[in-house]
C-alpha cells in the first residue's frame, strides 16, 4: 500500500517523502480514506502509531480549496489534552500544510502563557489545535467562533476526560455546529469513550490498532536491583558508562525531578527537570533543547509519559515506577518508536520489586535483573 493510493495529493505525497515517510502505518491506511470520504471515525491507537498523520493529511486535502471565507471562523478544530502535543499536533499541520497550492493557516492555542498574542494571531486561522479550557476563554472573548467547524478531531480524548476536561468539552460541543465530521482517537477504550463515542460520532469507522505490543519488541528493556539511596550515584554510573548523550528519565513526584535534575548537574551531567510547575516557556525551551539534541537529560514527570514524539530517542529511564502499568508502558513507548530500536532502563528498589513483576505481567515481558550491590559506583 502506498500513500499515493489512499487518494492524497501528488503535493502531500511528495512531502511525505520529503519526510521519510516511505509507506502508510496500519492506523493511516485504515483512517485516510475514510476521513477522505467523509465518514466518522473512532480511532483507538496510540501516540507513536502515526495518528497525527492519518487525521492530518487527510483534513488538510478535504480543506484545500474549500475554507471558510468568514474571519474567525475556523474549519477544522483538534483538541488535545496537553500544551506540548498542540505544539507538535499544530507543526505536523503546518509543515503539510505548507506545501498545499491554497493557503491553510493552522494554528496552536493552549493556557499558561499571554492570551492576547492567541487573539491577535487568530486572524484568518482555518484550522485551531487548542487545548480545552484555553479554546473556551478565546470563544467567550470573541476571537474565535465556532460555529463553522466542518471538522472536529479528539485527539487524546482518554487522557482529556482522566484530566478532567468532560465539562468544557460539553460546553465547546454545544458551541460547535450539528453538522460536523468528527474524528475521536483515544489509546484506550473506556467507558468514558464509549459514552463520548455514542454521543459524538455517527455511524463512525472504528479502527483499532494495539500497537502496544509490537513497539515492546523494539524496546530492549533492563532492569537494576538497587536501594533507594544509591539509585543517585547509580544513576550517573549508567549515563557515564554508556556515555548516554540523549536520556529521558521519568520520577513519580515534580520534587523529584528537580531534585534528580540537581544531583545530575551537580556532577557535571547536564540535565533540566521538566514537569507542570515549570513555566509554559522553560517547558517548550527544555523539550525543544532536548529534542534537537542540545540538553543530554531530560528529567520529567507523568506529564511527558504520553503524548510527546521525540524522534530517534534512544534511552529512557525510569527512576521511580509509576502506578499503572499502562504509564509505564507509555513511559518506555517514548523509545522504540517510529521503527526505531531503544534502550529502557528501570531503577528498582526493594520497595518497588513486587510492583515491577506486576507490570512485567501485564506487559507479558520478562525483564532481566541486573544486581548493583557489587558496583562501585563511585570508581573515577
Ligand atoms: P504520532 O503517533 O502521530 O505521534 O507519530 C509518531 C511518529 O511517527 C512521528 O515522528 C511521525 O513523524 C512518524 N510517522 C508517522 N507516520 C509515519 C510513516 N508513515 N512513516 C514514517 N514515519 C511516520
Amino acid at each position: 500500500m502506498s500513500f499515493a493510493s489512499l487518494g492524497l495529493s501528488p503535493f502531500l505525497q511528495k512531502e511525505l517523502l520529503r519526510q521519510n515517510y516511505t509507506k502508510p502505518y496500519p492506523i493511516q491506511e485504515a483512517a485516510i480514506p475514510a476521513i477522505l470520504r467523509g465518514k466518522d471515525v473512532l480511532g483507538i491507537a496510540q501516540t507513536g502509531s502515526g495518528k497525527t498523520a492519518s487525521y492530518a493529511l487527510p483534513i488538510l486535502m478535504n480543506l484545500d480549496g474549500k475554507t471558510g471565507s468568514k474571519n474567525r471562523h475556523i474549519d477544522a478544530l483538534i483538541l488535545v489534552p496537553t500544551r506540548e502535543l498542540a505544539v507538535q499536533v499544530g507543526d505536523v499541520f503546518k509543515q503539510f500544510g505548507s506545501v498545499l497550492p491554497n493557503r491553510i493557516k493552522s494554528m496552536s492555542v493552549f493556557g499558561g502563557v499571554s492570551i492576547n498574542p492567541q487573539m491577535i494571531a487568530m486572524q484568518n486561522v482555518n484550522i485551531l489545535v487548542a487545548t480545552p479550557g484555553r479554546l473556551l476563554d478565546l470563544v467567550n472573548a470573541k476571537a474565535v467562533h465556532l460555529s463553522a467547524v466542518k471538522m472536529l478531531v479528539l485527539d487524546e480524548a482518554d487522557k482529556m476526560l482522566n484530566l478532567g476536561f468532560k465539562k468544557e468539552i460539553d460546553q465547546i460541543f454545544d458551541k460547535l455546529p450539528a453538522k460536523r465530521q468528527n474524528l475521536l482517537f483515544s489509546a484506550t477504550l473506556s467507558k468514558d469513550i464509549s459514552t463520548i463515542n455514542q454521543v459524538l460520532l455517527k455511524d463512525p469507522e472504528v479502527i483499532k490498532i494495539e500497537p502496544e505490543t509490537e513497539n515492546l519488541d523494539l524496546i530492549k528493556q533492563s532492569a537494576y536491583a538497587v536501594s533507594e539511596e544509591r539509585k543517585g550515584p547509580l544513576l550517573r554510573y549508567i549515563i557515564k558508562q554508556n556515555d548516554l548523550q540523549q536520556v529521558l528519565i521519568f520520577t513519580s513526584s515534580v520534587y523529584k525531578a528537580d531534585n534528580v535534575a540537581d544531583k545530575l548537574r551537580k556532577n557535571g551531567i547536564q540535565a533540566k527537570a521538566i514537569h507542570r510547575r515549570k513555566s509554559q516557556l522553560a517547558r517548550t525551551e527544555a523539550l525543544q533543547n532536548f529534542k534537537e539534541g542540545r540538553l543530554r537529560v531530560l528529567v520529567a514527570t507523568d506529564l511527558l509519559a504520553r503524548g510527546i514524539d521525540i524522534e530517534f530517542l534512544p534511552c529512557v529511564i525510569n527512576y521511580e515506577l509509576p502506578r499503572s502499568p499502562k504509564d509505564y508502558i507509555h513511559r518506555i513507548g517514548r523509545t522504540g518508536r517510529a521503527e526505531n530500536p531503544g534502550d529502557a532502563i528501570a531503577l528498582i528498589s526493594p520497595e518497588e520489586e513486587h510492583h515491577f513483576n506486576v507490570i512485567q505481567k501485564k506487559m507479558k515481558r520478562k525483564v532481566e535483573m541486573i544486581e548493583t550491590e557489587q558496583i562501585d559506583l563511585f570508581k573515577k
